[in-house]
């Protein structure tokens, strides 16, 4: 992959670099924006209960979907809980009449809800979920070899606390990290990402809103968990891919490879991170890329995207192998920030973003922020030394 570089007159007037920790980091350069011409970021949510989902209230797929389109969203996977049809997603969620969009990508999938925990599962197509509702209790070697069979990509949800996913690793290609607008109660679950990473898996992260209630039109009553509309619902936080093109495909293949960055909501800035791999003033890696090292020192490029407040500061930290190497204070429109570091020639290292800070005002979720608190988007690893075939 080939990345551009693209100045710009905003970006330069605009970049102001409070505190710099890092050690190339350098308060007055000017930094361009990289620009990845070999596809687009969308954003969705990947993790919302439609009325499928006997808990859920007011929520039908037509209102979730209609909701979604008015804030831009691009995709939506509808993962309502399999127990509650007795795994029959099919005949259920996906032949819901209202289960259609013209200008929305709608995944397919569901959220397996076992024993054991819970997992989402997405795909591009429809698949046989009730074999996977099925094999929910038998040993996870069996599990794992109905889900390859299917061909579909299952996630592990809300890794930590109440139906955390008490199933193998070796059966979810991603992790759900970042789980509703209540950003504190998902440290754990960052915990676990950092040692399922730092045990070599190349694990994606990923947010999902897991919401459950929307606001009552005229002719629906309130219930009592109708004002949870106001505090969590689509797109907190929203998750964007990196897509190669506006398909589910598509979708799924950036899910599959970490191409994935998640923030607060859907008008939250985007982090984006880069490494110069080869030295050659290209960012050739993104998110979700792994190369072998050299033992020479990687230029790496963390740019905010999108709403950003520009009176706000941010606060950009960096973390390598679960530990935090710097923390960078930025504001502007497009905030960027630039550090090096040299991975282990032999050992495996990853990096990753966090970004803290204001965020961006959600209106139509509009008590979203003050459960977020200060949690703005983080990034995926970019990785040296793994084992592709791990
Ligand atoms: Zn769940
Ligand atoms: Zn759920």
């Amino acid at each position: 992959m080939h990345y551009s570089s693209k100045s710009s007159f905003t970006i330069l007037f605009s970049i102001l670099c409070l505190n710099t920790i890092g050690v190339l980091a350098q308060e007055s350069t000017i930094r361009n924006v990289i620009i990845n011409p070999s596809g687009m970021w969308l954003k969705g949510d990947l993790h919302v209960h439609s009325r499928h989902s006997t808990e859920s209230s007011n929520n039908s797929i037509s209102k979730i979907i209609n909701f979604s389109k008015s804030v831009k969203m691009d995709y939506l996977c509808i993962t309502d809980h399999d127990n509650h049809v007795n795994g029959d997603v099919a005949h259920n969620t996906w032949t819901d009449p209202e289960f259609k969009s013209d200008s929305l990508l709608l995944l397919y999938g569901a959220e397996w809800t076992t024993t054991r925990g819970h997992g989402n599962v997405f795909s591009a197509k429809p698949y046989d979920h009730q074999k996977l509702f099925d094999v929910r209790d038998q040993r996870d070697v069996n599990i794992g070899k109905v889900k390859n069979s299917l061909g579909v990509h299952l996630s592990a949800n809300h890794p930590s606390g109440k139906d955390n996913f008490g199933f193998s690793y070796d059966l979810v290609k991603s992790i759900e990290v970042w789980n509703s607008a209540i950003w504190p109660k998902n440290a754990n679950a960052i915990m676990i990402w950092d040692d399922m990473l730092s045990s070599g898996r190349m694990m994606t992260g990923r947010g999902g809103s897991d919401s459950h209630h929307g606001v009552p039109t005229a002719d629906e009553k309130p219930t009592s968990n109708t004002y949870q509309a106001e505090f969590n619902y689509v797109g907190t936080p929203t998750t964007w891919v990196f897509a190669k093109k506006r398909s589910l495909d598509a979708i799924v293949y950036a899910l599959d490879n970490g191409k994935v960055s998640v923030s607060a909501n859907p008008f939250s800035p985007r982090v984006e991170f880069y490494a110069d791999e080869k030295g050659n003033g290209k960012f050739e890696m993104m998110m979700g890329d792994n190369a072998v090292s050299t033992g020479k020192p990687i230029k790496f490029q963390v740019q905010l995207m999108g709403n950003t407040l520009v009176d706000e500061t941010y606060t950009i930290t960096v973390i390598k192998n679960g530990r935090k190497l710097n923390a960078y204070e930025v504001k502007g429109k497009t905030p960027i920030v630039e550090f090096a570091d040299t991975p282990d020639l032999k050992i495996r290292t990853y990096y990753r973003v966090v970004v803290e800070g204001k965020n961006t005002p959600y209106p139509q979720v509009p008590k979203s922020m003050g459960l977020s608190e200060k949690m703005v988007a983080l990034s995926n690893p970019i990785y040296f030394n793994f084992d592709p075939k791990f």
